[in-house]
């Protein structure tokens, strides 16, 4: 008796071709187990409609609001013009319709924030322009990498601390939204230093929401330079690789991507990988072979879940690219290698961490008698630290509060399980979660489970470690 999901999760944005309950059905049939709403691209009366239809649809579903952040774009362009290389242009601050000479760009303080020699990106950084001098609210550049410019193209000025920070004014409108409907995770986008992340944590530690998970998105140069101290204050990350293949050396990615997720997981930090997974299945059927070999590396590289974009927010097809999605994970993720626990430790070694260390030891050494791991938990704590070992068995995490368990949807083989009893004593909390996954039909009777949990009341203390026989249990 096993569950059949896979143990890695699939992040989809929730767009134009996917705001229809029918739609939404199919890919949460097919394997969806979060949804995002990008708030850049919604208004808060449309994120109000998608959060009620992904609500309405199935309320298991955690939602994620993803948070623009100190974006730049350039302002309204006369038309779409295509710079040359070596040519100059001006950058202004003042709000004009843009030509071949001069471009707006929303930023106010960029002639305080570069100096002659930096480099500014536009259009997804195909488009590069060198600083030559400023002048007032002008910056006048030379083009080293010419393309096309057209209207509101987003602009990044990779390795520079903007003084423009995260939470911007239209950030602070949409975590006030975020107050009012209570998503269960907010990425952070342009996150640069950990008092970035400290500075939202307490805007929503003070207006709401109140049960939610902070993910930062690692896309700036800067958040690679200071990637630990944001770790540790974050409960997750993204590794936002379309503005990251902008801030940093575009074949740097995959190995950053490596690194990051590795460090990640050290510290028992769910990490998504984001960005082109199948892009091309946004209009066409099929992916290309390098997507899927993309997809099938994130997991080998031990991503807690992948991410989908414009593949599910505006492609043909949202509940196909899913479902590729899906039976691509599902081949992957048979070949994860197995990972000395004993390396995964981190300095810290602390005592949840070690009991996670011995559940996955007890598994791997006891394949054919396991039917799972069973882990009671108030916050989801337990679930992160035996999540991060990847063991070869499910991870059963029952829990009595549906916004728990639908945090901890995004957790590497966490599968909660709702758990109605207020139980006091280990015994009576091990044989009333086991018997609600046996009614669930979620284990064998003759097997056994691992069941690990804290004592009650006492929140990040985990302590308890067993091994028990289905069957003893059941009345
Ligand atoms: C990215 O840059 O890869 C990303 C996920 O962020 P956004 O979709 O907000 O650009």
């Amino acid at each position: 008796m096993s569950y059949d999901r896979t143990r890695s999760k699939i992040v989809c944005t929730i767009g134009p071709a996917s705001k229809d309950r029918d739609i939404l059905a199919g890919m949460i049939e097919a394997g969806m187990d979060v949804a995002r709403l990008n708030l850049s691209h919604e208004d808060h009366s449309s994120a109000r409609d998608t959060f009620d239809l992904i609500r309405s649809a199935d309320d298991t579903i955690p939602i994620l609001f993803d948070i623009q952040g100190p974006k730049i774009r350039i302002g309204e362009m006369k038309e779409e013009v295509e710079l040359e290389n070596g040519q100059e242009i001006v950058l202004t601050t003042k709000e004009i319709v843009g030509t071949k000479d001069k471009i707006s760009i929303s930023h106010e303080d960029l002639p305080r924030d570069v100096h002659p020699g930096d480099t500014i990106a536009i259009n997804d950084g195909i488009v590069r322009l060198e600083v030559l001098s400023i002048e007032g609210e002008e910056v006048l550049t030379k083009v080293t990498h010419g393309g096309p410019v057209s209207s509101r193209k987003g602009v990044n000025i990779p390795g520079i601390m903007l003084s423009c920070r995260l939470p911007t004014e239209k950030d602070l409108e949409d975590l006030d939204l975020a107050a009012e409907l209570e998503p269960d995770l907010i990425a952070l986008s342009f996150v640069t230093d950990a008092s970035d992340v400290l500075r939202v944590e307490s805007i929503v530690k003070e207006n709401g929401p109140k049960n939610v998970d902070i993910i930062s998105k690692i896309e700036h140069a800067l958040a690679i330079e200071n990637y630990d101290e944001i770790l540790k204050e974050s409960h997750g990350v993204m590794i936002a690789r379309g503005d990251l293949g902008i801030e940093a050396p575009i074949e740097d990615v995959p190995v950053l991507q490596r690194d990051l997720i590795r460090k990640a997981n050290l510290w028992a930090r769910p990490s998504i990988v984001a960005t082109h997974m199948l892009e091309s299945m946004t209009s066409e059927r099929l992916p290309t072979r390098a997507e899927v070999s993309d997809v099938a590396h994130a997991i080998f590289d031990r991503a807690d879940a992948v991410m989908l974009s414009a593949e599910t927010a505006t492609g043909h097809d949202p509940v196909g690219t899913v479902e590729m999605m899906e039976r691509i994970i599902r081949k992957a993720e048979k070949r994860i290698t197995a990972v000395d626990p004993v390396d995964m430790t981190s300095p810290n070694k602390m005592i949840v961490e070690v009991i996670g260390n011995l559940v996955y030891s007890t598994v791997s050494l006891l394949p054919d008698k396991i039917d799972g791991i069973v882990t009671a938990t108030r916050t989801g704590f337990t679930a992160r630290w035996i999540s991060k070992f990847r063991p070869p068995t499910d991870i059963f995490a029952v829990s009595r509060d549906p916004a728990v368990m639908r945090r901890m949807r995004l957790l590497w083989g966490v599968h909660p399980v709702r758990f109605e009893k207020d139980v006091g004593s280990v015994d009576d909390l091990v044989k009333e979660a086991v018997q609600a996954l046996h009614k669930a039909e979620l284990v064998d009777p003759d097997m056994d489970v691992v069941f690990t949990s804290g004592i009650r009341h006492i929140p990040h203390r985990t302590n308890i470690l067993g091994i028990f026989h289905v069957r003893d249990l059941l009345e």
